[in-house]
């Protein structure tokens, strides 16, 4: 559909995005740089930007590129990993890299508030794990993308890579890992507030904090008004209404149950399963000092992907800590600060049926769930040193993680789960919503580009539209993952705009 901005009160604007997380400030900002006379609303009901899952304490940080996360490779039954889903994440996190540097040359980022550079890493210590990641070693060296991947079983050379996972470990044990020294850790909550803060000093965005969208719904085209979504607005000051020909709904676990009001067909497909998470962490800098790197393991039978436990280099609002976890758990809620009637709440006719069905097919995830819930303090503190064996409890806090709630979707052979994101649209292109969590922030800036082609397809084959875009995404149209010409100097670009080390 052609969003043209016609027609333009004090209550319309051109788009109504939201929620303050990065989704919608990614979106904010690629808008922007595509038509700076867009008039964009943001529309928030906490009192600040990203205080739900894109804040830095809230999720782990990992610019998920698959260098180390296990669960992106998952074991076929030939005994060889699926390499495909890897392969696509590390360049939809090229992509991320490659806006970022593009904004940085611009003087609008200052990458070093929320970008640092930390190796990845995956290690293992059960002879079948073990296995595993050699398995997953020897196809991924092969693939341009993870080429500088490195192997090790040294004890001496594992010392120098992870020093809190090896010191104090019984060297009886085997232990392999790989890495990848171009690994990084991002701020996502800082990166959110980058985003928005020129924008809103442009007057091109407004941001409605402390303000919640009620309700929305699809107005009649008439001779006098375009065929506007009309949003109703609870803030400080009462009842709002504000129009707009777009909308997009990037409000994290509270997008379901707002694409529910909006009544597009396309929503009876969803229902959402919320899980929580807790985080052990260590803000001692000494201690963070001594490891720079992001450690990945091997999730536990029945554990959801995004349980894999890790531990973490940090820099949040500039310091460094350690992060251990996250341990999963249970809440109805769909967002930190939600309700505990949001599940409840979402639960309609046509998703009954398939979260019922999930729930009967699913239960080494259900029997993980109630495990992890079940879990004392001494059992946390002994999992961490399963991982860092000199850990000591005084050291480590309980922190409550962000809120994810996992996709169901209907389908003809039944209820699925769904563990990755999905950006649904209207039709007509009026309307968008992100579901889903994981892989999440990191490839925010392809998932936004997903809602730019699928609701403003016209304009995005404008030539205006081509040139901007390709001044900011040089590699846009592009392949990275069949062409390791495209991806190389997508590499080599970033590496020296954002001052990363191959
Ligand atoms: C434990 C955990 C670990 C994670 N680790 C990583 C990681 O290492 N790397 C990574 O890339 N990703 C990670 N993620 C995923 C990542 O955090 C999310 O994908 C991302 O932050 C989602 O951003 P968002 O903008 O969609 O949602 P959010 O950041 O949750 O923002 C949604 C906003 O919408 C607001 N809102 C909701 N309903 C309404 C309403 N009706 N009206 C107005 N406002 C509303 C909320 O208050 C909130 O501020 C992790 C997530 C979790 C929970």
């Amino acid at each position: 559909m052609q969003h043209d901005g016609s027609l333009l009160t004090a209550d319309r604007y051109d788009a109504v995005l939201v929620g303050a997380g990065i989704m919608s400030a990614t979106l904010a900002a690629l808008l922007h740089e595509l038509d700076p006379v867009l008039r964009l609303l943001l529309v928030e009901r906490l009192e600040a930007p990203a205080l739900e899952s894109s804040g830095a304490g809230n999720n782990a940080g990992t610019g998920h590129a698959a260098n180390c996360e296990l669960n992106y490779t998952p074991r076929q039954a030939d005994g060889t990993v699926a390499t495909a889903k890897a392969v696509a994440i590390n360049a939809a996190f090229e992509r991320s890299l490659e806006f970022w540097g593009s904004l940085s040359e611009r003087g609008q980022l200052n990458a070093q508030t929320f970008l640092h550079q930390a190796a990845h890493i995956s290690a293992v210590w059960t002879e079948e794990n073990i296995a595993f990641l050699r398995q997953r070693f020897s196809q991924l060296r092969e693939l341009p993308a993870f080429a500088a991947m490195r192997w090790s079983e040294e004890p001496a050379e594992l010392m120098e890579w992870m020093p809190l996972v090896m010191a104090g470990r019984d060297l009886k044990q085997p232990v392999a890992a790989t890495r990848i020294e171009r690994g990084t850790d991002v701020d996502f909550g800082a990166l959110t507030r980058a985003y928005l803060l020129p924008l809103q000093a442009s007057g091109a965005l407004t941001v409605q904090y402390g303000c919640e969208v009620r309700d929305l719904k699809r107005l009649r085209k008439s001779d006098m008004t375009e065929a506007d979504w009309q949003l109703i607005l609870k803030g400080p000051s009462g009842r709002r209404e504000v129009r707009a020909p777009f909308v997009f709904l990037g409000a994290g676990g509270g997008a379901l149950p707002l694409l529910q009001r909006s009544g597009i067909p396309e929503a009876a497909d969803f229902a959402g399963f919320p899980v929580s998470g807790l985080w052990l962490v260590c803000g001692d800098g000494q201690l963070a000092d001594r490891q720079l790197a992001k450690v990945y393991g091997k999730a536990a039978v029945g554990a959801p992907p995004m349980s894999v436990p890790h531990l973490d280099t940090r820099w949040i609002d500039g310091r460094r800590s350690l992060l251990f976890g996250p341990f999963a758990g249970f809440s109805s809620k769909f967002l930190k600060q939600g309700s505990l009637l949001d599940l409840p709440g979402s639960v309609r006719a046509t998703n009954l049926l398939p979260m019922l069905q999930v729930g009967a097919t699913n239960i080494d995830l259900v029997r993980y769930l109630i495990n992890q819930l079940r879990q004392s303090p001494e059992q946390r503190h002994e999992a961490l040193q399963q991982f860092m064996p000199t850990a000591r409890a005084q050291d480590w806090t309980l922190s409550v993680a962000g809120q994810r709630v996992q996709i169901i979707k209907r389908s003809k052979q039944g209820g699925r789960l769904q563990l990755g994101t999905e950006v649904v649209a209207s039709s007509d292109g009026s309307l968008a919503a992100l579901l889903g969590a994981s892989p999440g922030a990191s490839t925010a800036v392809t998932i936004m580009l997903e809602v730019l082609e699928r609701c403003f397809p016209q304009r995005l084959a404008s030539e205006h539209w081509q040139q901007r875009l390709q001044a900011l995404l040089p590699s846009y149209g592009e392949d990275p993952i069949a062409d390791p010409a495209v991806l190389q100097s997508m590499r080599q670009r970033s590496n020296s705009l954002l001052d990363l080390k191959a």
